[in-house]
């Protein structure tokens, strides 16, 4: 690991001034997936930003009915807030599929947003990667490509978005709560905040350097029968090769969203139109322009089988 610096700031504008004074610094939160990348100097920061004593670890109602989610808050406590629970239980559901009860009491809300992919050639600094070091060609592409994109990747990269706690988020139509070193915030909203790889794979969402996420916030709850359904190599501890993240009500009408297929947590509102209609109907709309490689075909069967599989049980328990 490269030597840096440290400094645990108590107020967010000020974490995010920090920041701007240091190039080359970052933010650490939880730290499991950012020490992981030092320890493999795939990340060097010259200084780190400690973001835990901020005070940004409460779940609170907002005005509208909704709830804002600090941005320090651990995934575990915000999967098991009866809040969540009760009105946003797809959410709740993709935080328990994720990692280990080890990992999500330390990891946080905006550190799993901000998590890196997990293509297995981001993490081999032998082998070219785009997304690791821009301009040095990707390596899956050709190569081995199981677990990546089949929607949305580029001439650049083919990575998938790791998380399932952002395809939650995504359907539930989320907002990123933001604040800049001279103390001016803005709301993004997540369809918006990871961006497809195009020529700048490196570049992962449209966050900027200096911004330090405050808060999560959900809209009001959308009622209806919540699910989240993860396929993986293994039962546990592992990453999607697909994931189904649905809000459905008692008509068939609903929200869907997938994940492990993108760069970025896939939906389409053309798809949640044909949800009505089914499980083909709807994936042939989110995977319309899906261009698998030889090896990640088989995804674009298997996210029709697991919505129809979703779509089934929602009709099962509504
Ligand atoms: C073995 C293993 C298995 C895993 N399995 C899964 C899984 O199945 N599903 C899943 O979704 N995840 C999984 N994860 C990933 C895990 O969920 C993430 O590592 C975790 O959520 C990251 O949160 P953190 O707080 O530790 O982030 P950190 O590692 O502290 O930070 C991650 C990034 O976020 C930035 N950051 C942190 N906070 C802020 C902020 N407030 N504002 C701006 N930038 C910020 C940091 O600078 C860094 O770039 C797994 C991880 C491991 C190690
Ligand atoms: S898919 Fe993206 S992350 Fe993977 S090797 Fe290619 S450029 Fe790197």
């Amino acid at each position: 690991m490269s030597p840096f610096t440290y400094e645990r700031p108590t107020a967010p504008a000020e974490a995010a001034a920090a920041i701007e004074r240091h190039p080359g610094a970052k933010f650490i939160a939880g730290g499991t997936n950012l020490l992981d990348l030092m320890k493999l100097q795939i990340e060097a920061p010259v200084h780190l930003v400690d973001v835990n004593g901020l005070g940004l670890n409460k779940i609170e109602p907002t005005t509208d009915g909704g709830l804002r989610v600090g941005a320090l808050v651990r995934n575990t406590a915000l999967a098991a807030d009866e809040r969540v629970r009760r009105d946003y239980g797809v959410l709740s559901r993709a935080l328990l599929s994720g990692a280990s009860g080890q990992l999500r009491n330390r990891a946080t809300t905006a550190g799993n947003l901000l998590q890196r992919t997990r293509c297995p050639y981001f993490y081999d600094t032998d082998q070219p990667c785009n997304k690791r070091q821009p301009g040095s060609g990707c390596s899956a592409i050709g190569g081995f490509s199981r677990p990546l994109a089949v929607v949305g990747g580029s001439e650049a990269c083919i990575a998938t978005h790791p998380s399932d706690m952002a395809v939650a988020m995504r359907v539930l139509d989320a907002g990123i709560e933001t604040v800049r070193p001279d103390g001016r915030t803005r709301v993004i909203p997540i369809a918006d905040f990871h961006r497809p790889p195009g020529n700048t794979p490196h570049i992962d969402t449209t966050l900027e350097r200096n911004e330090l996420i405050t808060a999560v916030t959900l809209p009001p709850p959308l009622g209806g029968t919540h699910l989240y359904r993860k396929v993986r190599d293994r039962a546990s501890y592992a990453f999607a090769l697909v994931s189904v993240a649905a809000v459905i009500q008692r008509d068939g009408s609903g929200r869907v969203a997938l994940g492990g297929v993108a760069h970025k947590p896939w939906r389409d509102a053309a798809a949640d139109a044909a949800l009505p209609q089914g499980a083909k109907a709807a994936t042939a709309r989110l995977l319309a322009d899906a261009r698998p490689t030889h090896d990640n075909a088989f995804k674009v069967p298997l996210a029709e089988r697991t919505l129809a599989a979703v779509l089934a049980q929602a009709r099962s328990t509504s």
